[in-house]
């Protein structure tokens, strides 16, 4: 059962991606990968999942655990933001997918109106009812993001370690806040 109050929204929310593109571009911000995620895209690049980390992730300690989280380009755009869209947008992310309904926009109509400043979908277009974002809240719960600390997978790279916000590697773009992006496409 779903813990958010979900009263504000029993007839459902308005929401429509207007391909503002602000959420996975030109800002930094997480997109932490559960394992679903992982064997998704990995398979859809024909890599191993320790070669689609080394490649196209990092990992970061985030306190009570690691997690795997998409590179940034130098511009700050996500890694597979490319010629004007998602370049793996059928196989982008669930924190990608379940954009905007999660639990954090959700616990009150005050959360969730404040979204308008960050997304200018919110509020406009398409009707989603309270049984879709309520499938969209479980299926976040049900697909925990992957803990490559406490994982036994021997696939992992041996140099994914968890590197703390204090001591990035040479080279790695800059720190993204502590913060997801909130992508919507
Ligand atoms: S939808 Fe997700 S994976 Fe795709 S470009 Fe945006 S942030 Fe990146």
């Amino acid at each position: 059962m779903p813990m958010q109050n979900g009263s504000f929204y029993s007839n459902g929310l308005r929401f429509s991606c207007t391909e503002c593109s602000l959420c996975c571009r030109f800002d930094s911000g997480y997109v932490f990968l559960s394992e679903a995620d992982l064997e998704r895209l990995s398979a859809h690049f024909g890599l191993a999942r320790a070669q689609f980390i080394e490649r196209y992730c990092r990992i970061v300690d985030v306190g009570v655990a690691s997690r795997v989280t998409l590179r940034e380009q130098t511009n700050l755009d996500c890694i597979f933001w490319k010629g004007g869209g998602c370049s793996v947008y059928e196989a982008r992310p669930l924190q990608c997918r379940s954009f905007p309904f999660w639990s954090a926009h959700l616990d009150s109509r005050e959360d969730w109106d404040a979204l308008e400043k960050e997304c200018p979908g919110i509020n406009v277009g398409r009707l989603h009812s309270r049984h879709r974002i309520e499938q969209w809240l479980d299926s976040r719960r049900e697909e925990p993001l992957f803990d490559p600390r406490h994982s036994t997978d021997d696939q992992l790279p041996r140099d994914a370690r968890p590197q703390t916000e204090a001591t990035p590697q040479p080279g790695t773009p800059p720190q993204p806040q502590a913060t997801p992006r909130n992508p919507g496409r």
